[in-house]
């Protein structure tokens, strides 16, 4: 885009000597309209479900419709769903703001990968054919312990909604000499196609958004994700091919002895 330009000119002392000075204020207008864009999509987000609501309720509230039992299950049914859905954007919309609001700080608890991929491996265990493979005991990170487990439920979560139901998720951890630890989630599933892919990590950008959203899906777990992963100084990198599933990967620093 072009440049955004602001002219400043001071008028010096009594010589009358002028100093104009140009700012580039593109950078700063570019934020103001992303955080604009933003704002404007989860607005978006929150408006369908909540007409949707409302909606039903008014129907509920309509003494012919309403007295049916059948259509009242049915109805009551719809709303939780879809407050459902508001509880989960809001919840997203929480944790982004969370991130941006320590993305400066440099997270500094000690968090061996394997043994918290254990332990989300075991969370899944009852709901989905789930397997874990490392190729050490531990690897350690300086890492935030929280926002990782996130991350790594986001990728399972991802793998179970869009792979095959009941799995399998394959997932690795491995310490490399190079002083980096990979972990990937690999589905089986439909994957990617190559257009979407670069751009599934944009906020609630969807490759097939009715089938996000019958998933429950926000459109915003894999942006929460790469944010994680760069506030650890790490790499996030998605590849798939279509029809053979999607694997999510991410590159972190181990910690130095
Ligand atoms: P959502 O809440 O919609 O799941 P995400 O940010 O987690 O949002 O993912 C963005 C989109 O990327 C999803 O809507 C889906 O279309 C696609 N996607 C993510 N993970 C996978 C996967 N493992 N296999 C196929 N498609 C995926």
């Amino acid at each position: 885009g072009g440049s955004v330009w602001e002219v400043d000119c001071k008028i010096l002392g009594a010589s009358g000597d002028r100093l104009v000075s140009l700012y580039d204020l593109s950078e700063r207008v570019s934020v103001a309209k992303s955080h604009a864009d933003f704002v404007a999509n989860a607005s978006h987000e929150l408006r369908t479900p909540l007409a949707n609501v409302v909606g039903y309720v008014e129907t509920l509230m309509n003494p012919k419709a309403g007295g049916n039992e059948e259509l009242r299950t049915r109805f009551l049914g719809t709303i939780r769903h879809e407050a459902q859905r508001m509880q989960s954007l809001i919840s997203d919309l929480m944790s982004l703001s969370r991130i941006e609001a320590v993305k400066h700080e440099v997270p500094s608890e000690n968090v061996d990968l394997v043994q918290l991929a254990r332990e989300v491996a075991a969370e899944f265990r009852d709901s989905a054919a789930l397997d874990l493979t490392t190729n050490c005991d531990s690897a350690v990170i300086a890492g935030d312990r929280g926002q990782l487990l996130q991350v790594l439920r986001n990728l399972i979560d991802n793998a179970l909604k869009y792979g095959k139901p009941g799995g399998p998720v394959h997932v690795s951890v491995e310490a490399a000499r190079t002083g980096w630890v990979l972990v990937m989630v690999r589905d089986e599933g439909e994957g990617i196609a190559p257009e979407h892919l670069p751009r599934v990590t944009e906020r609630f950008y969807r490759a097939d958004t009715s089938r996000s959203r019958a998933a429950g899906g926000t459109g915003l777990g894999l942006s929460i994700v790469k944010h994680i992963v760069e506030r650890h100084r790490g790499r996030f990198d998605i590849e798939s091919r279509p029809g053979s599933g999607a694997t999510a990967s991410l590159m972190l620093p181990l910690r130095e002895n």
